[in-house]
């Protein structure tokens, strides 16, 4: 029998939970507050943060939202990102990524205050994950780590294998997975565009985390029996539908499901999560920032585990 995990009925059960640490907040006086920044005409950019915004209405977090001109001058951007740094209503900060050719996206990752970092980005909260005392874990990896602890899968002692190396994605969950710590002491290998046969690492893994961003790129022959598998992909292919496209993930599903003891679809598995890991980090960084103590945060994170 293989397990197909439902990220969205996870992420109803996390967002019931943080609704509760919200009504602590507002009792001790506290609104959390995420802004969203995008300087760019990009639709699936546009789309990302209409439902940022949404999902923070729903719980209860005040979203404060910045548009600028992707023509703009650069100064423009860091000066917004320096005033909301400054604005004590605002306890997180994202600006939507890809942001245009002359803007140096470093610069930006870096202009954000570290405690209002919920993308985790900064070099410093990267730092502080790889040292093993995370302040804000990645949103994606973090929720791949909660949907296994969900599963009832324990990373420690498998061999995992981590199917690309991004700063948002990849590199992070490398991270987590290693980590000496509830939901880590992994055996990972990291796999890239320039890793020379894919499937001999895919075969011996226990868990398969795909985030190549290349559709169906791993298939059932290339899994072994019993495999825990994870499709963060996220594809558009032209196919006979009204919009005239279809969404697939890294991994083509049906072939992969007859090896995996667990697999996630796409959509409806990684994706939701996400969203729901942002939520938590913005009600952590407002409790952080507020120092107001809220009980049952921990309980919203992977195998309940926190830091700052
Ligand atoms: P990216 O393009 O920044 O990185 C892709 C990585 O995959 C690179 O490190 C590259 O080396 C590797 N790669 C590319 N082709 C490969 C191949 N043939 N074999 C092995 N490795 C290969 O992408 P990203 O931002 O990490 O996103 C990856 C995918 O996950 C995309 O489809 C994206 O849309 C999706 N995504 C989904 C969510 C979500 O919430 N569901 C979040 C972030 C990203």
């Amino acid at each position: 029998m293989t397990t197909v995990l439902d990220g969205n009925a996870v992420s109803e059960q996390i967002r019931e939970t943080l609704g509760s640490c919200v009504d602590q907040l507002g009792d001790a006086g506290v609104t959390p507050g995420l802004a969203t920044v995008l300087m760019s005409d990009d639709a699936a950019s546009e789309t990302y943060v209409r439902m940022k915004r949404r999902a923070c209405d729903e719980l209860g977090v005040e979203s404060v939202h910045r548009e600028i001109d992707p023509d703009a001058p650069a100064d423009e951007l860091f000066e917004t990102v320096s005033a909301l740094n400054e604005d004590p209503a605002v306890h997180g900060i994202l600006v939507q990524m890809p942001v245009p050719d002359h803007v140096d996206r470093r610069r930006v990752l870096r202009s954000i205050a570290p405690a209002k970092d919920v993308d985790g980005f900064h070099p410093e909260n990267v730092g502080r994950l790889v040292a093993g005392h995370p302040r804000f874990k990645p949103c994606t990896p973090h929720g791949i780590q909660k949907l296994l602890e969900v599963a009832g899968v324990d990373p420690e002692g498998t061999d995992a294998v981590v199917v690309g190396r991004s700063d948002i994605v990849g590199k992070p969950m490398v991270n987590l997975l290693i980590q000496k710590a509830p939901g880590g002491n992994a055996t990972v290998t990291v796999c890239h565009s320039r890793t020379d046969d894919l499937a001999s690492h895919t075969r011996r893994a226990d868990i398969v985390i795909a985030a190549a961003g290349y559709p169906e790129l791993v298939d059932g022959s290339m899994l072994s029996e019993g495999v825990v598998v994870i499709d963060v992909g996220v594809n558009r292919v032209d196919a006979d539908t009204e919009k005239g496209y279809e969404l697939v993930g890294d991994v083509e599903f049906d072939s992969a499901r007859e090896k995996a003891s667990v697999i996630t679809p796409v959509p409806g598995g990684v994706g939701p999560m996400t969203i729901t890991m942002l939520l938590y980090n913005t009600v952590r960084a407002a409790s952080m920032l507020e120092d107001v103590e809220v009980s049952g945060l921990a309980e919203a994170a992977a195998w309940g585990d926190e830091d700052g």
